[in-house]
């Protein structure tokens, strides 16, 4: 007996504000769609089309985890809205069919519903109202008075549409990642330390569309293997909405050392981040990336404050993105929960910052006195030193 599939089941995607970019559009598209392409293919073999502000994302033939596909969907930035669909052709009464069999374990639980319709092809037999008139009809048929009709309250709307080739059924859309395409708005480099915060900023500038690769500062001894780990761990953990990471690891123990010995312990903190800054940027150039991330909130720690950040500034030599800086805590912990980072974040393992640290940091420093400081240390032979020891590792979890 050969079976014939009345529908097939596929994802339908919404751009988010890509919809608005005239001339770059295509080309953010095509971003879009590679990066679809690539995490979809862990679940099977899609077909990735798009068209009029959709991306149709159908499966050929089965694929492994259908939910954990649509949640990979739901992550990838420049999607505003993601929902699963019942594709079948155009004829009323297959139409019919796939709503009577798709749509009620959709709606179980739910006390009403509404019905719409879209129809883009005009010569389509029926019209919109028609076609929600009957879709509605079909569906409480189907429930057996389960379920009744609001117009004004729904609380889910069942939408038929009629496309160029096919007809689709789905209920809500879920909410999508939002943002830009990753890698739309160039490449940046993210301070990531194993705190709460640098994995933060460095999912807000993904979300603005920049592909992110990453720098860690380690203090091998005095900062240990698990912290290290720990910071690969986060990196890890972003890709589920950055993708890959590159993260490049710099030992900057000597470093230390020297700026521990030869300059006044108020400023250490401070020479130290210039000297981060200073590596942070040379990976970045090195790796074609226009700008540093770091996590860093207004007034949160002593090096942190708006003089402090005058004296960092230069020292990168380049556009600093701060996208937490107007965040408190809280808000910063929210979306670190969000993002799943949170918990990785609070393990105890010492930093490379926490190393050394003055009792009374300077909270108001000059950039003349910095420098003075900076040259009584001496570090550019140390700095070359440490750049050249550098580790990768490529994190591609997904
Ligand atoms: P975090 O901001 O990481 O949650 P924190 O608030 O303790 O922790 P600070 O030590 O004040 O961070 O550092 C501010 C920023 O400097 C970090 O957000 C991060 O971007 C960068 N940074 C700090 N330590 C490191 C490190 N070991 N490697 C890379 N970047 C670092
Ligand atoms: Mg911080």
């Amino acid at each position: 007996m050969i079976v014939i599939m009345l529908y097939s089941e596929i994802y339908l995607c919404k751009y988010g504000e890509l919809a608005l970019k005239g001339l770059n559009k295509s080309k953010f598209e095509g971003m879009l769609i590679r990066e679809i392409k690539k995490r979809v293919a862990h679940y099977g073999e899609f077909s990735v089309t798009s068209s009029q502000s959709t991306i149709y994302i159908e499966p050929e033939g089965s694929i492994s985890d259908p939910e954990a596909a649509f949640d990979a969907l739901k992550k990838i930035f420049g999607i505003s809205a993601v929902c699963r669909a019942a594709k079948t052709e155009k004829d009323i009464d297959k139409i019919k069919q796939t709503i009577r069999e798709y749509i009620p374990p959709l709606l179980t639980g739910k006390k009403s519903f509404r019905a719409s319709a879209k129809r883009a092809d005009k010569r389509f037999p029926l019209n919109s109202p028609e076609l929600s008139a009957l879709a509605g009809e079909v569906i409480l048929e189907a429930m057996g008075g389960d379920i009744r009709v609001s117009l004004d309250a729904p609380e889910a709307t069942v939408t038929v549409e009629i496309r160029e080739t096919h007809a689709y059924v789905h209920t809500d859309a879920d909410k999508g990642a939002g943002g830009m395409p990753l890698g739309s708005a160039g490449g940046a480099m993210l301070l990531l330390s194993g705190g709460i915060d640098s994995p933060v900023a460095g999912y807000m500038m993904a979300k603005r569309g920049a592909r992110i690769e990453a720098v860690h500062f380690e203090s091998f001894p005095y900062t240990s293997e698990a912290a290290k780990n720990k910071a690969l761990e986060l990196a890890r953990l972003l890709c589920v909405y950055c993708g890959d990471i590159r993260v490049t690891v710099i030992s900057v123990t000597e470093i230390q050392e020297r700026l521990r010995d030869t300059v006044d312990e108020e400023y250490f903190t401070l020479l130290l981040r210039r000297c981060m800054m200073r590596l942070a940027a040379r990976t970045a150039r090195d790796r074609g990336c226009d700008a540093l991330i770091t996590g860093e909130s207004l007034g949160q720690v002593a090096s942190q404050t708006m003089a402090a950040m005058n004296v960092t500034d230069p020292a990168a030599g380049m556009l600093v993105f701060r996208p937490c800086v107007g965040l408190d805590k809280e808000e910063i912990i929210r979306t670190a929960r969000k993002i799943n980072t949170f918990d990785t974040s609070v393990l105890p393992y010492e930093d490379c910052c926490t190393v050394f640290t003055p009792k009374h940091p300077k909270t108001k420093p000059t950039l003349d006195k910095v420098l003075l400081q900076e040259n009584r240390a001496d570090l550019s032979a140390l700095e070359d030193d440490a750049y050249s020891r550098l580790e990768t590792f490529n994190i591609n979890e997904y």
